[in-house]
């Protein structure tokens, strides 16, 4: 078990869950890494701490803990480095700081993870940073938004709340002829399901609070850069001393042992549940990428391993007076399925979607878009539960 221990991706990707980030012996045989926590790490002589010549020299820098998860993460994505932070937004915000200064422009898509938007919206641009946001579906059209002043584009798919597929190659082999840094959040696949390094990105982004931690109780993110990409990032994040907690890591790097087979049983129970709503008469569309009716579905086969258990339906109502008490109804005849924000974790949860953010692509018509996450409950009993949802809705 001494041997090997090296990131070795001929393996499975179970196996490589199993194994990533951490070898036993390291500490004893157990197989666990020790919860390491710290502010104050010591040096053994004065000569050792003017040069910083050990592997840790801080808490805010890492610790045995926090490494082991970088380093499966690293392993994951095929990164040549990952930071850890306190939320998947921390995440997404510490990416854009780390590569934009005022005066840039940067084009982020239009399905962007709403608070994602925000930050843009707000302290972006205060600092002088100009953001245009684009088609999700634009592909090799971004090339007509670039100006000189272009330095990153910001990637996410399937898009929030919608589902919008990407052409992520396209987009890359664009912004790398203008030399702009492509970063993508990719919380919804994992890199289980998209390895988006692979495919050119520089810069992947998880919110681990959703699958990895996948028990809703933990909040973090990492940001993974390939090796031209990642000195810039690790120095933004010693600059801001943002950094995740021990605990915190410990709790992510045991929900990534058993997170492959967890992301196969809400793949199933998802797209099952997405088929089974498709085929009633109450509901206008079903937005999985998985589905073949859904129109980025030829993005999502040539480029992603698999689908995991979030995505969105509209509820056909005539009447738009009618959406807002209909979705309500809807979701409070619910039993199974909780009414909450975030994903990934074991529970089914439901939320009625607002879209009215949206800049250049205009939300799904025919009725309210409700989105599930679906959990690792009894498909049977779930369905039950929305038939009770939908029922409650039509006589509302
Ligand atoms: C949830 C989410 C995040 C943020 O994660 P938090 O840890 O909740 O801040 C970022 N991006 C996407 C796409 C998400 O769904």
């Amino acid at each position: 078990m001494t041997q090997d221990r090296k990131p070795n991706s001929s393996f499975g990707i179970n196996t490589q869950l199993v194994r990533a980030g951490y070898d036993p012996f390291d500490y004893h045989g157990f197989i666990n890494p020790p919860p390491v926590r710290a502010s104050t790490v010591l040096f053994p002589t004065a000569e050792i701490m003017e040069t910083h010549a050990q592997k840790y020299t801080y808490g805010t820098r890492g610790t045995p803990t926090t490494n082991a998860l970088c380093d499966a993460i690293d392993e994951l994505e095929g990164a040549a480095g990952t930071i850890l932070v306190p939320s998947g937004l921390a995440a997404v915000t510490i990416a854009f700081l780390a590569y934009l200064s005022p005066g840039d422009h940067a084009l982020v898509v239009d399905s962007v993870y709403g608070p994602t938007r925000h930050f843009c919206e707000t302290m972006l641009s205060r600092f002088g940073v100009e953001v245009e946001f684009y088609d999700p579906m634009i592909g090799a059209g971004i090339e007509t938004l670039f100006r000189p002043n272009t330095k990153l584009v910001h990637t996410e798919a399937p898009g929030s709340n919608t589902f919008e597929m990407q052409d992520i190659p396209a987009i890359v082999a664009v912004a790398h002829r203008y030399d702009a840094v492509v970063s993508m959040d990719n919380t919804w696949a994992t890199p289980l399901y998209f390895r988006p390094l692979d495919f050119g990105v520089d810069v992947s982004i998880q919110g681990v609070t959703k699958y990895p931690a996948g028990h809703s109780d933990i909040l973090m993110g990492t940001v993974s850069a390939n090796a031209r990409h990642w000195p810039r990032l690790k120095e933004t994040n010693g600059s801001l001393g943002i950094c995740g907690a021990p605990d915190d890591a410990y709790q992510v790097l045991r929900g990534l042992r058993t997170m492959g087979v967890r992301l196969e049983r809400h793949q199933q129970s998802a797209l099952a549940i997405a088929k089974w709503l498709e085929s009633r008469e109450d509901v206008a569309q079903v937005l999985h990428p998985a589905l073949p009716s859904f129109p980025g579905h030829y993005l999502w086969k040539r480029d992603f391993k698999g689908a995991s258990g979030i995505f969105s339906f509209v509820l056909r109502v005539e009447r738009k007076e009618d959406y807002k008490r209909k979705a309500q109804a809807f979701l409070n005849a619910l039993t199974l399925f909780g009414l909450g924000y975030s994903w990934g974790g074991f529970p089914s949860l439901a939320l009625h979607v607002s879209l009215f953010d949206r800049k250049v692509t205009p939300p799904p018509t025919g009725g309210p878009v409700l989105r599930l996450q679906i959990g690792l409950e009894d498909v049977g009993d779930l369905i039950g539960d929305l038939e009770r949802g939908l029922r409650a809705a039509g006589e509302a």
